[in-house]
Order: C-alpha cells, then structure tokens, then sequence
C-alpha cells in the first residue's frame, strides 16, 4: 500500500508491506522504523474511565453526559497539526456545532502561526511553500534562517546544493556545517540581522528597483527604518561579523535565482511575526516572491502542519482559511453546516492561552484533546500540566499512554496513521492521501469515529466518519475561501499524485507555484512592513546568565510520545549541549534552570555552539517546563526560542 510516513511535513512517500516499509522514496531513520508502533505493546486498544477499562458505549456516554451538563464556554477543544484535514475539519466543526464552544486551538499554534501571520500580512496568504520544494534545486542562494533540515528533514538536502546554502543559526548544526556561509547570531536577534542585511542591500545598491516599483507597496518607510541598522550596530546586537554580513548580502545580490526560507528559529518568539516580516522586507528587495526560480517560504514542521491550519481547528477561523469574524465567512460555512450563522461561536482563546485558563475561574472545566502531548510540547510545561489538574473532565483520544493521557479522566483508544484514510497537505501544499493499509486493532477506533458518535450524543447531527464524505464536505466549507479545496478529490489526488491548493473547480488545475501573476492583496502588491528589534521577554542577567534555545534531532520527533517508544531511535537523553568554555565534561549531570522550572540533563560539550548560548532537544518531558510562555502580539506563538538559564552541575 503506498502511503506517506507520518511524521514531518515533508510527508515523504513510503510503501508497506503489512507492518514493513518496503519500498521508499529516500526516507530519514524516522520513516524507516515508522511502522514499528503500529504492532508496539504500548498500543491502547481499550478505553479507560478514571484508569479502569470500559467500553466505548460506557466510555463515551460518559464523556457526553459530563459535557452536556457543562456550559459551551466551559468545555474546550484541543487538537494537533498531525491530524489529517478531515480530522481537522471535524473537530472545528464539532466545537462550533456540536459543543457551541468558541474554545477550539491546536498545537500548530506552537508551530506555524508566526510564519502564517506574517505571510498573511505581506502576500495575502499563507502557504508555507508558495513552490514546488524541488524548485530548490535550480536556486543559486538559499538564505535558510533558523532551519536545521539537515537532521529534522534530511531528504530535503537533496534540493539543496551546499554551495548555494546560507545558514543562519546560533548552532552551527550539520546544515550550518554543510552550508558556504553560516551567521550564527545570539538567540532573539534574527530581526536586526534581517534588517541589516537589508540596510547593506540598499547600500550597495542591490534593491531590485523595478520589482519593488511594480510589485510592492511600502518600501520607503521601510528604506528609512533600516538606515538605523547600520552594520557595526547589528554587530553589537547579533554577534555576527560584519564581514559575514557583507559576505551573505554579497551571495544574495550576485544570484538570478535566489530564496529566503524561514522555519521555528527565526519563528517561535514573541516578535515572531515581525522576524518573519524582517526576511520578506529582504526578499522583496531582491525582488524574489512570487517570482519563477526564486521566492520566499516558510518551511512547515508538523505532518499536516499547512492543512491543519486551514480548516478550522484554530480559535480564529472557519474552514477554507476564512476568518471567522468575517459575516460573509460565517454565513458560507453555516449554510453548509445546516446552522444559521448568529448560532457559530466568535473566535476563541489562542492555544497556550486557552491551556493557561483551564480550569481557572471562567475558564473551562472540560477539555477533548485529539493528536497532542501538552503536558510536554507547550511552554512552562509545569503550569500547563499543573491547569489539566484543576479540570472537571479531561479527555485524551491518542494510540499510546502520553504523558498528557496519564492525567486524563478518560482516554480513547485511536487509530494510527496507516490504519484509516485521509490527506494531509504538506509543506508545498500539495493535498495527498494518507491510505488505510491495515486494520486497526480490535477495540481501536478512527478519530473521525469517535468524533461522529460524540456528536450524535450530543444531539447534533451531519457528522459522518467516512473520510471521502468528510473531505467533500471540506471542500464545500472552504470554497471560495483562500485554501480552496473545492476541486481536489480522493480519486484526482489519486490521479495526479497529489494537488496543489487552491484549485477552485474540477477541471481546472492546481497552484503549484503563486502570486507568479501578482499577490493575494486587495491591490495585487506584496506589502513591506517596518520591523523594529527588541530585545527577547527575557534576555541573560546575573542570575540566569546564559540563552536557552531548544530544537530537534535526527532520530526523535516533537514530543517523542511516538519516536521514544521505538528502539532503533534510542537517543540517551534529555541533553544539553553547551561550549566547554562552561566547563562541564562530557556526561556531567547538569541542572537548567530558569524562572519557571528546571530540567536535569546530560552536558555535551560542544564548540558548534556560542558560548553564551545552551541547548537542550525538546524530546523529553520537563525541557519545556524552562521555557517562557511570552507571546507574539500577533500569532499568539509562545517564545519557545529563547529565555534566560543558569545551569549547575548535579551532584551525583
Ligand atoms: Fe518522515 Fe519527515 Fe523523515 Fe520524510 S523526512 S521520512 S516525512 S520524518
């Protein structure tokens, strides 16, 4: 059965063979050993209520019967950026619906929602890749700014030639080390770099003048801020040489065929968005986007991360990537959903918000959680798992005993990837199918059924658990919208081995590469947008005297619920990689601490990393409980990137 590994949002293609993949399309180690959980022991194939096995009858009538006794506002609703389109349409369906609840966020708010905002602010729209990835190849300079492929995606390295490649990080990572260039900035100041970057550009000349004339609006303004930029200045701020800045404005302004590429690096802080900004004000004065042979992106995480953010599991949106503040919005999808429009909720809290409020006075009291492991991805883990405590109902539906799962009330055993149909949408926006190879085990059920039959309980009507008729359906809701499916079918995917969104009508083509005509602004013109630095929520002092940034690694994925059950993944850790000019050896015991909570790990010593910078993967339970919850004014992303640590040796 040809399917598609179901970790990251490169969704390589794989073939099973039962429970073996057999023939592959230049896999990582992670989707080689992908279907080693399907058969693992610590399968969930039972409900449990309160710890003890239960029905399904016993399990969700009791999950119903709480929720129909609590207010709409006091339940809430969490679902995650693994879950396929189908499955992320119907869970924002069943919150607005079914539950009346405006509560509805998802873990793709930790993810993707700095890039997206900033996407929708500069193009119009938000598809991480407005290009087909292996566009990559033809390229002369890749700026890849807090991207480290090499380990996270490595198939993606085939796109990219190490010659072309300029690597902004403050690890110098694998990719870093294969890469011509590597600026390796302080955590917290991509932003100034960007604009210094730009400053240089201008100076030397290098603006594309004709591009920003026809194509933009705003680069004046922007002109004007960033003569304060100046490249001594951002020296001082980022660390990075002058020297290096003029050598990656250099590479850029000699290159016809160039890219700049964001991912969580230059994304997961509380001035995300305006990071985000930073780079596509640089892009759009190299006259890049929207452009055949160069562009700007940003690269998804998460195996759906680009449909999961279009079908309204996010507070703010309706399916299609409608706002669901818009009337005209809010009238399209209730027509479709059989409601009148005044019955659909207004948006709701954002995800760490909404986590932070459980169970708080006039928040709710019950959450459903679907495809996440707060307790270990959100930031200030320990407050997050301390809020699930206080709660009068938690519901985990997940395929093994998550950390999150333990604290639940009840949770339902579901099905895993190659178990159940689907599609998922991945970092180009290709829409793909996702195909069921295998039957789940007695007991288990598909996500999609558990969220029909709690429906049905709760007296709503219209949710089905087919995936072709959900994916219609999805398809009707979002017509007309930005992420227009409404011409992509199982049968086309199938076809044309796979879609590229939007693709309005069944005879008409695809997208694979946009705004080629103009953007998707009122007036056609990508917007430039004034970006000032500031310092990160929380910068080094005496107490908490270093960075903390954290990422992934080759052999585990997100919260590791999945990969750390899989043994030919066995990574020892947690660990913290920091300079030896810290001086602990290698394997001491060391303890991070910062203002919110600690994690004991092992020291790698390591000179790829800055001196006052430390690194810890966030694989493992209590990495997040150091990081800091502040949050983008725009996106709501947490600042997962940076915050201020001091780490002491353990004892013994
Ligand atoms: Fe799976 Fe991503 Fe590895 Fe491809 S790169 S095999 S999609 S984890």
């Amino acid at each position: 059965m040809d399917t598609h590994c179901p970790y990251c949002a490169l969704q390589c293609r794989m073939r099973l063979e039962g429970t073996t993949v057999e023939a592959v399309d230049g896999l990582c180690v992670k989707g080689w050993t992908a279907a080693e959980l399907l058969s693992s022991p610590d399968r969930l194939t039972t409900p449990l209520l309160y710890g003890r096995p239960a029905t399904w009858d016993e399990a969700l009538g009791h999950v119903a019967g709480r929720l129909a006794a609590l207010p709409p506002e006091a339940v809430a609703v969490f679902g995650g950026g693994g879950l396929t389109n189908e499955k992320a349409y119907s869970l924002g369906k069943f919150a607005r619906v079914a539950l009346r609840t405006p509560n509805v966020d998802y873990n793709g708010r930790f993810c993707m929602s700095s890039a997206a905002a900033a996407s929708l602010r500069a193009f119009g729209l938000d598809r991480g890749l407005p290009f087909p990835l292996a566009d990559l190849r033809g390229a002369d300079t890749v700026l890849l700014v807090g991207a480290n492929l090499a380990e996270t995606m490595p198939p993606v390295m085939r796109h990219l030639r190490p010659e072309s490649l300029v690597v902004v990080d403050p690890r110098r990572t694998p990719t870093a080390e294969a890469a011509a260039l590597h600026l390796q900035p302080a955590p917290g100041t991509d932003l100034a770099l960007a604009n210094g970057l730009l400053h240089l550009l201008i100076a030397s000349g290098g603006v594309d003048e004709t591009y920003v004339a026809d194509r933009t609006s705003g680069f004046e303004q922007v002109r004007q801020a960033v003569a304060a930029y100046w490249p001594e200045r951002v020296e001082r701020i980022t660390g990075v040489p002058v020297a290096a800045q003029r050598e990656a404005v250099r590479l850029l302004r000699r290159s016809p065929r160039a890219y700049v590429l964001t991912a969580r690096g230059a994304e997961q802080h509380s001035k995300g968005t305006d990071t985000v900004l930073a780079l596509v004000n640089l892009a759009l004065a190299l006259g890049l986007p929207g452009r055949r042979g160069s562009g700007f992106g940003c690269v998804t995480g998460q195996g759906n991360g680009q449909g999961g953010r279009e079908h309204g599991q996010k507070a703010d949106q309706l399916p299609g990537y409608r706002s669901i503040r818009d009337p005209g919005a809010r009238a399209h999808v209730a027509a479709v959903w059989g409601v009148e429009p005044d019955e659909l909720p207004g948006p709701g809290r954002s995800a760490f918000e909404l986590l932070d409020s459980l169970g708080e006075p006039g928040g709710p009291r019950a959450l459903l959680l679907f495809g996440s492991n707060p307790v270990v991805s959100a930031p200030h883990a320990g407050r997050v798992a301390s809020r699930l405590t206080g709660l009068d109902l938690l519901v985990v539906a997940d395929f093994v005993m998550s950390e999150t799962a333990r604290q639940a009330d009840v949770v339902l055993p579901v099905a895993q990837w190659a178990e159940e149909d689907g599609t998922t949408t991945n970092l180009e926006g290709r829409v793909i199918r996702r195909r069921r190879a295998l039957t789940p085990p007695p007991g288990v059920r598909t996500d999609l059924e558990v969220i029909a039959d709690l429906a049905a309980r709760l007296g709503a009507s219209g949710f089905s658990a087919d995936p072709r008729e959900v994916f219609a359906e999805l398809g009707r809701a979002g017509a007309g919208g930005p992420a227009d499916y409404a011409g992509i079918s199982y049968d086309r995917i199938d076809a044309e081995g796979g879609v590229f969104w939007p693709c309005p009508s069944a005879d008409g083509p695809g997208s694979p590469r946009m705004f080629l005509d103009g953007f998707a602004t009122p007036d056609g013109r990508a917007r430039f947008t004034v970006v000032e630095h500031r310092p990160a929520a929380e910068e080094p002092d005496e107490e908490f005297p270093l960075y903390f940034t954290t990422g992934r690694t080759l052999r585990q994925y997100q919260s590791g619920a999945q990969t750390r059950r899989i043994p030919a993944l066995h990574v020892p850790g947690p660990y913290v990689e920091l300079h030896p000019g810290l001086g602990f050896a290698e394997g001491d015991l060391v303890r991070v601490v910062s203002r919110r909570g600690e994690v004991v790990g092992r020291a790698v010593p390591t000179e790829t990393i800055r001196q006052d910078t430390v690194f810890m993967p966030f694989h493992w339970p209590q990495v997040n409980a150091v990081t800091n919850p502040a949050l983008d004014p725009v996106s709501r992303m947490p600042e997962f990137k940076v915050c201020a640590v001091r780490v002491e040796r353990v004892a013994s």
